[in-house]
């Protein structure tokens, strides 16, 4: 089956067209700077150069309208569109078939993550009205937490709050958890049972998986909970919110900002929130890269402590994204903080694993086996179109 994936974030829409039986991908690119009229678009087929050009982006209609008008010039066919959404909220344990009932479903979790839900939105609704034959299906990076119990995705604040708000731990990256889930399983079988999962991008969480049910993440309401990541603190005392807007006089704006885009990795290291420019920096001794990594390692093997809790063991860690599929050091840095549990890893297959497709990195003798395992989210996405529309 062949499926358009749209990924479309806050100014920005990625895409890609691919087939789900082969993994062939015969089309992707990216808008870049939606809602300016200096936008940027991006095309490559069949893995060849990609082409750019300047295109005004006012909003995300344009800029799903500029892909599809430039997909109607090749020879593909869309047999289906994907469709990944930030949030998906109360609603939704599973992605789902968009009708007029979906759609008014993400528009009114979108309060949730405003940034986000709304465009995604708005694409979903261009795609429908240019080809209503087509079926278009939403998958949601919460669905997959919907299964962590009660005690875990509860916040112990005021209940009348909490259901008035919708206040409760959602997570994110649910579709790269799943995947993870899905090849850890594929390669492992049943040694596979207690799966710790780590997202570490620009963006970073971990995940609990019991049998492919998620038992707890990082991530919480939204995204900025949990592990410390590219801009974002990650958790931090909640006063520290109060405290600066009555002491410091900042405004919530201010906060949001500073916690979401000041953050993290950039503000320990002082110069990016790029590990590769921190890597470098850092081997030639920059004191605040060493503590950015330090402090990065370690707050994710603290918090890997209590996702191995929350499933009371773990066989098997894979690590995924930018920093878990090519930073090894960081690999190396994590896994021995749990040698007490038995995980040992092999130093050179470690470091010879990097962008090299699924592998195994333990030691022989391990207690738990670790893999590093690139993450496919466009695939799962794609793979969610044939399983919820192959029937109808
Ligand atoms: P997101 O999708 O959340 O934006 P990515 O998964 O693309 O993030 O990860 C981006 C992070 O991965 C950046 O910090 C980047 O420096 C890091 N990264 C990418 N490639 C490498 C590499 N070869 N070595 C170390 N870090 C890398």
């Amino acid at each position: 089956m062949n499926v358009l994936v749209v990924n479309a974030g806050s100014s920005s829409l990625k895409y890609q067209l691919l087939d789900t039986d082969t993994r062939e991908v015969f089309a992707k690119g990216n808008c870049e700077r939606i809602g300016s009229d200096m936008g940027i678009f991006g095309h490559s087929e069949n893995g060849g150069a990609k082409q750019t050009e300047e295109v005004p982006f006012p909003d995300h209609r344009s800029a799903i309208a500029r892909v599809l008008e430039e997909l109607e010039k090749t020879d593909f066919t869309i047999d289906g569109i994907g469709h990944r959404i930030v949030q998906g909220g109360w609603h939704f344990d599973d992605s789902a078939v968009v009708d007029d009932e979906v759609m008014a479903e993400i528009l009114e979790v979108a309060p949730l993550a405003p940034l986000h839900n709304y465009g995604e939105a708005a694409a979903i609704e261009y795609c429908r009205e240019k080809y209503p034959e087509l079926p278009n299906v939403a998958v949601f990076d919460t669905s997959f937490h919907m299964t962590m119990p009660e005690v875990a995705y509860t916040y112990a604040l005021p209940k009348d709050v909490c259901d008035k708000y919708h206040v409760r731990k959602y997570g994110a990256h649910g579709t790269s958890h799943r995947y993870e889930w899905m090849m850890a399983k594929e390669i492992l079988g049943s040694r596979c049972h207690r799966l710790l999962s780590c997202h570490l991008g620009n963006g970073a969480s971990l995940a609990a998986i019991e049998d492919g049910v998620c038992r707890d993440t990082t991530m919480g309401l939204t995204p900025l909970d949990g592990l410390m990541m590219g801009t974002r603190c990650g958790s931090i005392d909640p006063a520290t919110v109060c405290y600066l807007q009555r002491e410091g006089g900042y405004s919530y704006q201010e906060v949001d900002d500073m916690m979401n885009k000041q953050s993290g990795l950039l503000a320990i290291s002082g110069i990016s929130n790029d590990a590769r420019d921190i890597r470098t920096r850092a081997s030639e001794g920059d004191e605040r890269c060493l503590l950015a990594f330090d402090m990065f390692a370690y707050k994710a093997m603290q918090q890997a402590g209590s996702m191995i809790a929350s499933m009371a063991g773990v066989d098997t860690i894979t690590f995924t994204a930018g920093i878990g599929e090519n930073d090894w050091s960081i690999r190396k840095a994590f896994c021995d903080c749990f040698e007490w549990l038995g995980v040992r890893i092999d130093n050179n297959k470690n470091r010879e694993a990097v962008g090299n497709g699924p592998q195994v990195i333990s030691a022989a003798g391990s207690a738990v086996t670790v893999m590093v395992i690139p993450t496919d989210e466009e695939y799962m996405i794609a793979h969610d179109v044939e399983r919820l529309t192959k029937n109808n």
